[in-house]
């Protein structure tokens, strides 16, 4: 897709270097206490942990999965509660982990969400806190179930929404259930999730035209809308990068209807370029890019993956993982456990490759690695 040139560009923030251009080889040892730091030979070190609880899903997002489904993995290759948690626990007590975000598939169909996010929240990082949490969910159900989730320890949550228009919405999740995901984020509000931040991914001729309205309704809601460029994890007839609505896209549309200046605060590590809007009737707040394809952030990733089969991965591309689940089960203790996960994460690569030429997707589909 061609678009005009902004003035300025949604991708004009800094751009993230990786640390060190001649990498160490050695992976290294475990302090004396035991204790790891999940780090790269580029020097980048994972504080987010990201979790996903199920690879099945009660929506089919076109770009997401096939209108079928997936094969859905067997419950006994899947992690128990139990698995789940000592991995979280050595993530955050022994390897440096700040921060954990629930994901899938949909993590609102595991049962024991609220009993895992209240162990998550039970433990202590090496900040002498306990970590922070968060769900990235479709929505579906959380409106009776966010003040549980928050009493549990939730402390933000992300919830995807690429259309308020009911009719494209029924057509983009195959499912005819926009109302309930307005109520979800309502409720997420009202349990004091805020600011309740709204993902969406913007598709070529599917949803293009949803990003006012979108940004729109967020801005009403005092939500903290954030456009994603897809990426290349769906069905493979589903992304061209050529025909890719890209961040600069999505800003232009933007500044025809708001007023729309770079925010102050820092970046960090964290993907969403942050935007301060103004609607025509005054009405102020945040709206988010986040540039994946375009303005990738693999120099300033801090992410390290656990899916549902208790395989730690380290970047969402790519087919590199390390199978906890069977070292687990086979008996290893928790030095084996941490070392294997340290040794994943020590061969990361300086970032995702989209752009290369002979890019190949993960094998994994999004859904089972954890969005
Ligand atoms: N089911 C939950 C949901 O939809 O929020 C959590 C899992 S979903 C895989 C996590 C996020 O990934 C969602 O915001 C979804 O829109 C996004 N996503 C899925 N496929 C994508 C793709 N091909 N490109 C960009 N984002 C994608
Ligand atoms: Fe399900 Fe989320 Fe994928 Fe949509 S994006 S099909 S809600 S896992």
């Amino acid at each position: 897709m061609t678009s005009p040139t902004p003035s300025s560009s949604a991708v004009s923030l800094p751009l993230p270097t990786v640390g060190r251009s001649q990498p160490p080889e050695d992976l290294p040892a475990a302090a004396s206490d035991g204790t790891r730091a999940l780090v790269d030979r580029y020097g980048r070190r994972a504080r987010d942990l990201r979790v996903s609880l199920t690879d099945r899903c009660n929506l089919r997002c076109t770009y997401c999965m096939p209108a079928e489904g997936l094969e859905w993995m067997p419950t006994q290759q899947t992690l128990s509660d139990e698995e789940t948690i000592r991995l979280i626990r050595l993530g955050v007590e022994k390897l440096g982990i700040r921060q954990v975000r629930f994901t899938g598939g949909e993590p609102l169909l595991r049962k024991s969400l609220a009993d895992i996010i209240a162990a998550t929240k039970e433990l202590t990082t090496d900040e002498g806190i306990a970590p922070s949490t968060a769900l990235t969910t479709n929505g579906l159900g959380l409106e009776k179930r966010a003040a549980k989730l928050a009493a549990a320890g939730l402390d933000r949550i992300n919830i995807s929404l690429d259309t308020i228009d009911p009719q494209r919405y029924a057509a983009l999740t195959r499912r005819d259930r926009l109302s309930h995901v307005l109520e979800a984020i309502a409720a997420a509000a009202d349990a004091g999730l805020n600011p309740v931040k709204i993902n969406a991914v913007v598709m070529p001729g599917v949803n293009e035209d949803d990003i006012v309205p979108l940004a729109d309704y967020a801005l009403h809601q005092g939500a903290q809308l954030r456009f994603i460029e897809q990426m290349p994890l769906g069905p493979r007839e589903k992304w061209r990068r050529e025909d890719m609505v890209t961040a600069d896209d999505i800003l232009h549309r933007l500044r025809n209807h708001f007023s729309m200046r770079p925010a102050r605060e820092p970046r960090g590590s964290a993907p969403a370029a942050l935007w301060d809007a103004i609607a025509p009737d005054g009405t102020a707040g945040k709206l988010g890019i986040i540039a994946s394809v375009t303005h990738p952030f693999c120099g300033d990733c801090d992410r390290t993956r656990l899916t549902t089969d208790g395989a730690v991965r380290n970047c969402l591309f790519g087919n590199s993982e390390t199978q906890l689940r069977d070292l687990m089960r086979s008996g290893a203790s928790d030095e084996e456990l941490m070392e294997a996960w340290a040794g994943e994460m020590w061969t990361k690569k300086p970032g995702h490759g989209i752009d290369d030429e002979g890019f190949l997707q993960p094998d994994r589909p999004m859904s089972a690695i954890g969005g």
